[in-house]
């Protein structure tokens, strides 16, 4: 998607593509769009095109072929012309499929609306008449109903839409109730809005794209649906006819005469497959978690787009060097850039420490180095990874993979997100465990039991059954640090591990890592926010700005006599007990000027 050149000057200001432009850039959705724009426009149009009328009939004419004089697509077991029956009868099946959808979103967003907001008994009793509804087969419900109120076009339109109702209802429900209970429905229910002004102002606006969502969806259905009764003879009554009735009263000349069955059959196939391929194209527009790409198909390695393709380092490499790292997102045609020429480098059983604010491109930087940053949108256009001074970045995508948890492993802010909820903990170390190495699960499982005791977890062989929901916030950060420890990595990259924890559990955690490194001569690369933190375990410091390094060197040296403004402030952060106060006024006369733009 990303790939498609698009004007730039019809693109917004920021970056991002319109909906139209992300429609567009979607080809099987706007192939869909032409060909129903086209489909209805013909329909529109029928009548003041030059067609016979549709119901005259001509019997010495019958079943003419196509491509008769007069009658391009032939005509049926009654002489009538095909192609003036098939506009006209596709304009009635698009009207049915379009109001019966119509009805039935009304409705079941209504039911669905009130049932998700009002909770509690009212929404239990809604929900079981629409299960009731579901409980039958939907065309057998149909037929049922059209029974009762007898054969008829539009009496086909109320089946098709009532048994669509519950589709809705269940869809929009099931938002509605995630959504009652937010924040910013509190804040209007504390504001004094009453409940009609809360439902149609606030809840509705953020239900409305499922509506459309689930109503783009289901139109082509609807028309499956309506098309299926008339074939069945209990929709569109003679002398009115759409494409179900036409093909139902094909069926007798199947044989000798197939063209009259299979022309409104084709139509409906183009019919139903435009609007879906539509339908799904609007889906994904409106989805605004596909707008960026984020979910269009990521790949395994971060797209790597390098103008040079750097040369092997030898000579005394550092053990994982980097230069000039650029990583950015693309929108649109633009490549945002978030990390923007870093460089550092780190050695064996050293810790690094990289700060900056929220938002600096720590992260980023960090999962760039093994090509973790998702893709689409992500893109790494220059720089190189050097890891024993061979480029990371040059390898096959399956040996950058291959490297992921062996020798760089990482460990991330929230254990809770990034370990699984359904397997236990001493399952998933083992997973790490053999993922790179070939061993048999009970000797897995046995080293997933010393790692949790090497990382300090009490009663290891007991805990290793718990769930991650069963642990502690602390226990699950040194979870993560035993998974990450468990193929013995060189380097092992910590992003924030100690923001989620409180300041004792975050004090442990670090004398496990610092440990740990001393132990095994491992090298750590720490991301934090937190110059404490820095100034307790890294033994140099890299200060990170808008995705850039500002300042670099011995933690002791940057701490005692910062060079750059922003490196003032940071380490102004940092609360002492009894000194804050003195401090800051001894270092507010230093940012006063330079740096008082933040
Ligand atoms: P932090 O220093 O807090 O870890 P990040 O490295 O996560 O910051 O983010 C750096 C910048 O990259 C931010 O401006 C962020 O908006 C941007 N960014 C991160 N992930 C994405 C993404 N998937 N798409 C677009 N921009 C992103
Ligand atoms: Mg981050």
């Amino acid at each position: 998607m990303s790939e498609t050149a698009l004007p730039s000057a019809a693109a917004p200001q920021s970056g991002r593509l319109s909906s139209w432009q992300l429609l567009m850039a979607n080809r099987l959705a706007a192939v869909g769009l032409f060909a129903l724009s086209a489909i209805l426009l013909i329909a529109i149009l029928a009548p003041i095109l030059p067609l016979p009328d549709p119901d005259i009939t001509d019997q010495p004419n019958r079943l003419l072929p196509p491509l008769s004089p007069g009658h391009l697509l032939g005509t049926d077991h009654l002489g009538r012309d095909i192609l003036s029956r098939l506009i006209w009868g596709t304009q009635v099946s698009i009207l049915v499929g379009i109001s019966a959808t119509a009805i039935a979103a009304l409705i079941g967003s209504l039911i669905g609306l009130s049932a998700g907001y009002v909770g509690g008994k009212a929404d239990n009793i809604m929900m079981r008449l629409i299960d009731m509804l579901m409980a039958f087969p939907y065309i057998l419900l149909a037929l049922a109903i059209v029974a009762v109120l007898g054969p008829g076009l539009l009496n086909a339109l109320y089946a098709i839409a009532v048994v669509n109702i519950p589709f809705f209802a269940r869809n929009i429900r099931g938002v509605t109730l995630s959504i009652r209970h937010s924040e910013f429905v509190d804040a209007a229910r504390l504001s004094g809005k009453g409940h009609l002004a809360i439902l149609f102002t606030e809840v509705l606006p953020n239900v409305l794209p499922v509506i459309v969502i689930t109503m783009s969806t289901t139109v082509g259905w609807m028309i499956l649906e309506t098309a299926g009764l008339s074939f069945l003879g209990l929709g569109a009554q003679p002398p009115t006819s759409d494409l179900g009735s036409m093909l139902g009263q094909g069926r007798a000349q199947l044989f000798t005469a197939p063209h009259v069955s299979m022309v409104p059959g084709i139509m409906i196939f183009l019919l139903v497959m435009s609007i879906n391929l539509l339908g799904d194209g609007i889906r994904d527009v409106l989805d605004p978690r596909l707008r960026s790409g984020a979910l269009n198909r990521p790949m395994a390695v971060t797209t790597i787009d390098r103008a040079v393709k750097p040369e092997p380092r030898k000579a005394n490499a550092a053990l994982l060097e980097v230069a000039n790292l650029e990583t950015g997102f693309r929108s649109g045609n633009r490549v945002n850039a978030a990390v923007k020429g870093v460089s550092f480098s780190l050695n064996k059983g050293e810790c690094l420490g990289l700060i900056g604010e929220s938002g600096s491109g720590k992260s980023v930087t960090a999962l760039s180095l093994l090509g973790l940053v998702a893709s689409p949108p992500g893109v790494i256009s220059n720089g190189a990874v050097y890891l024993d001074g061979e480029d990371v970045l040059s390898q096959p995508d399956s040996q950058i993979v291959a490297q992921r948890g062996g020798r760089v492993s990482y460990v991330f802010q929230d254990p809770l997100t990034t370990l699984h909820p359904l397997f236990s903990v001493g399952d998933q170390i083992a997973e790490a465990i053999t993922a790179h190495q070939r061993m048999d699960g009970k000797t897995a499982r046995a080293q997933a039991v010393e790692l949790m005791e090497t990382v300090g977890i009490r009663d290891a062989q007991q805990r290793a059954s718990a769930y991650p929901h069963e642990l502690s916030g602390g226990q699950r950060q040194r979870i993560g640090i035993a998974m990450a420890l468990a193929n013995d990595p060189d380097v092992i990259i910590a992003d924030e591990p100690t923001t989620a924890l409180d300041v004792t559990v975050q004090a442990r955690i670090l004398e496990l890592l610092q440990k740990l490194r001393r132990e095994r001569g491992l090298a750590l690369l720490l991301i934090t926010h937190d110059f404490g933190v820095v100034a307790q375990i890294c033994d140099r410091v890299a200060v990170m700005k808008d995705g850039e390094i500002v300042e670099q060197g011995e933690t002791s040296d940057v701490l005692r006599a910062p060079q750059h403004a922003y490196t003032k402030r940071l380490i102004a952060c940092v609360p002492e007990l009894g000194v804050g106060r003195a401090f800051l006024d001894k270092v507010r006369p230093l940012f006063s000027g330079k740096g008082a733009e933040a």
